[in-house]
């Protein structure tokens, strides 16, 4: 029998809000372009078209409220994103409208973004992985268990930085509401418990620098608060 040459390294879990569990993480997979007024300021198309997804590794999760500054940039953004954690298995491909029966929590997170390096990458049709998918990418707060508490179309999303309101918006804002972001992702992958998908970013992003604090807010659902690192 043969042994693992070191031990495997461990999967990331996210708290529950008020109840004794974890939600170990499988993959993230992100949405782009979900909220027209920021596909606007970053010079996007507007065209309804198919969903712009990409991924961050499932290590990218970060639950330290001290945020390291990441290397590589002098450009990092904020994204606020509603995150919708997946905690049952999907068969196959999903029809329309049973997507939400797969949702286990809602909670928050920053998209970070090195916006230089991606800037480079969209100028040159590379990949965005260097841009996206780096280390402590992806700030969560504790998940809000959908048998607690559920966001509607009306429900807040923002981010303050230093005490200043950054970007806002309601969740019937977004171009794809989440059954048809997991009918779409569930022709392309294999859903499974575990994964968290973020939502998209309303308009505002903006950089963040060392010293920074931010709040990140789903009203009444979850919330997320940390300090950039210098
Ligand atoms: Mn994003």
């Amino acid at each position: 029998m043969n042994r693992d040459l070191f031990a495997a390294a461990a999967v990331p879990r996210l708290p529950f809000i008020e109840r004794d569990l974890l939600f170990p993480v499988h993959r993230i997979y992100c949405v782009g372009r979900n909220f027209a007024e920021h596909a606007r300021e970053m010079g996007a198309p507007l065209e309804r078209g198919t969903p712009t997804i990409f991924m961050k590794p499932a290590d990218a999760v970060h639950l330290d409220a001290a945020l390291p500054y990441p290397p590589g940039t002098r450009d990092l953004h904020h994204e606020v994103e509603m995150v919708v954690a997946l905690g049952r298995d999907a068969d196959g491909p999903l029809a329309a409208g049973e997507g939400l029966a797969l949702v286990c929590g809602h909670g928050v997170g920053l998209d970070l973004t090195r916006r230089d390096l991606q800037a480079i990458a969209k100028d040159k049709r590379l990949p965005w992985d260097v841009a996206k998918g780096f280390d402590a990418s992806a700030p969560v707060s504790a998940l809000r268990h959908v048998d607690d508490g559920r966001p509607s179309p009306d429900t807040l999303l923002w981010l303050e930085v230093n005490g200043e309101r950054r970007q806002l918006a309601r969740l019937e804002d977004m171009i794809f509401g989440v059954d048809e972001i997991l009918v779409h992702l569930s022709r392309l992958f294999r859903l499974r418990a575990g994964d968290l998908v973020f939502m998209g970013t309303p308009a505002g992003v903006a950089a963040l620098q060392p010293g920074d604090r931010y709040r990140a807010v789903l009203e009444g659902i979850a919330q997320l608060e940390g300090r950039v690192l210098g």
